[in-house]
């Protein structure tokens, strides 16, 4: 084609005044700019080539001025992180695809103070020698759980393969089949298994299983009685699930260790608010079950983590093996975990954890936000329809999936733009807003929005409004 005649050479687009002014003006190195520039020039090429580009009176330096207001759409794309805040108007506390857990204060502080200096990550003040990472946060778990001891890894997906590692490879683990889990479509109990070496021996069936089941299918390979916290689904109907209290009976007797995967691992007696029946951690370890594991984001409302907690030899065993170095948490981790903990030992956890506040958070005080939104955002003629209404929050993150949380919701429609349309367009606010998408309405639930960004999204309804 001619048109691609005109399309500039490299060094007379480098020597432009506005490439010049570019490199002068925008805080990104030469080298990085060029190779744009040259990355532009190569998909104009393409464009015009593939016949995308057929303007006929595009000459040399309209076609330069293109590749520039391309150049440019690049520049302010790469200056939003890739990793943006978001407000999470679904009401969905904790949303897995939105971070989980937003944190506490006193964590954040932790953290940033950990952050920008050096500190006892692994330091003895007192001798002035080498102490250990696993120090940190022990000490408040034991006090918090009731366990002997504790330790924290990753996340629970590497506290499981942790705990099968070095309690069971090459040996069996007895879970019910009812437990075989899949949680989120990434983490199955059965490969996680297969990974770590060690046998799973399937008992009962998907909806029996006796603890019988268990007691027969024990041999001289039994390392790991072993229970799945089904903390995703929950099957209704006929269903017969084998006591905690049984289970450590059979687990005394044949002096087999017995470990509970929690999932989430609630500290806090959400039972006791008359919300789900999701038993704490601290029930679980007085009931006598030797190791649990749980995440440190989802219910505890910490940075991501897997936290294990129980006997005093079996956590030293898991200490000592070569893959608690591989998934050893990070001084971050550890300084949000710290902070996050002490708000439970203080007994303030419903004020100060934000995933613990908002899963409390009466219908009331969601109103009271969805009649500030709506005041603010229509007190005058506009295109949209705000009607508040009873609606279900959920606790998400593969907890309590039988819990609705009485809330209030805003539904919201606009005289030209669909719910899809919205709901595009909040997303693409500067700080996107997540709504929820229910046929041809947009949902919003505040509860998951705290009274400080209210103001963000009330803007940004008010900023559609005058565009229309
Ligand atoms: C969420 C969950 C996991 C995985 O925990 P992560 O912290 O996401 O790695 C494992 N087991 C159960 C039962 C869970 O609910």
């Amino acid at each position: 084609m001619n048109i691609l005649r005109h399309l500039p050479a490299i060094h007379e687009l480098k020597a432009h005044s506005r490439f010049t002014e570019m490199v002068l003006n925008i805080d990104i190195a030469e080298d990085v700019l060029t190779e744009w520039l040259d990355e532009q020039v190569d998909l104009m090429r393409n464009k015009i080539r593939s016949n995308k580009i057929t303007d006929q009176t595009l000459n040399r330096e309209k076609i330069a001025e293109l590749i520039f207001a391309a150049l440019e759409q690049k520049v302010k794309a790469f200056e939003k992180n890739n990793l943006q805040k978001v407000v999470n108007a679904t009401g969905v506390v904790l949303h897995t695809n939105l971070g989980r857990a937003r944190l506490s204060k006193r964590a954040i502080e932790h953290i940033s103070n950990t952050a920008s200096s050096y500190s006892t990550l692994e330091y003895q003040l007192s001798t002035g020698k080498r102490g250990s990472r696993h120090d940190i946060v022990e000490d408040y778990l034991k006090q918090i759980t009731g366990a002997e001891a504790a330790m924290v890894v990753n996340n629970n997906a590497a506290a499981v393969y942790l705990v099968l590692k070095a309690l069971a490879s090459s040996r069996e683990v007895i879970v019910s089949r009812g437990e075989l889990v899949e949680i989120g479509g990434s983490f199955r109990i059965s490969e996680i298994m297969e990974e770590s070496g060690a046998e799973l021996v399937e008992v009962g069936t998907t909806n029996k299983t006796y603890a019988s089941d268990y007691e027969r299918a024990i041999t001289e390979e039994t390392a790991l009685l072993m229970k799945v916290h089904k903390s995703n689904f929950s099957l209704i109907g006929f269903t017969k699930d084998v006591d905690t209290t049984e289970l450590v009976n059979i687990s005394r007797e044949k002096n087999i260790p017995i470990y509970e995967d929690l999932g989430s691992g609630t500290l806090f007696d959400f039972k006791k608010q008359q919300i789900g029946t999701e038993p704490t951690v601290q029930e679980k370890v007085n009931l006598g079950i030797d190791v649990i594991s749980f995440s440190g984001d989802k219910l505890l409302g910490g940075p991501q983590a897997g936290v294990i907690v129980g006997k005093k030899h079996l956590i030293e065993k898991m200490k000592k093996h070569q893959l608690a170095r591989v998934l050893r948490v990070d001084k971050f981790t550890l300084a949000g975990i710290e902070g996050t903990l002490k708000s439970y030992i203080k007994g303030r956890a419903e004020n100060e954890i934000p995933t613990v506040r908002d899963i409390l958070e009466p219908d009331h005080s969601v109103l009271e936000k969805a009649q500030t939104f709506i005041e603010k955002v229509s007190s005058r003629e506009t295109a949209f329809t705000f009607h508040i209404e009873r609606g279900k929050s959920k606790v998400g993150g593969g907890t309590m999936p039988d819990v609705d949380i009485d809330t209030f919701v805003v539904k919201v429609n606009h005289q030209q733009y669909t719910s899809k349309e919205l709901a595009e367009k909040l997303r693409f606010n500067h700080i996107p807003i997540i709504v929820r998408v229910k046929h041809d309405d947009v949902i919003l639930d505040f509860r998951t929005v705290h009274r400080d960004e209210l103001d963000i999204v009330i803007e940004a309804f008010l900023q559609m409004e005058e565009e229309v």
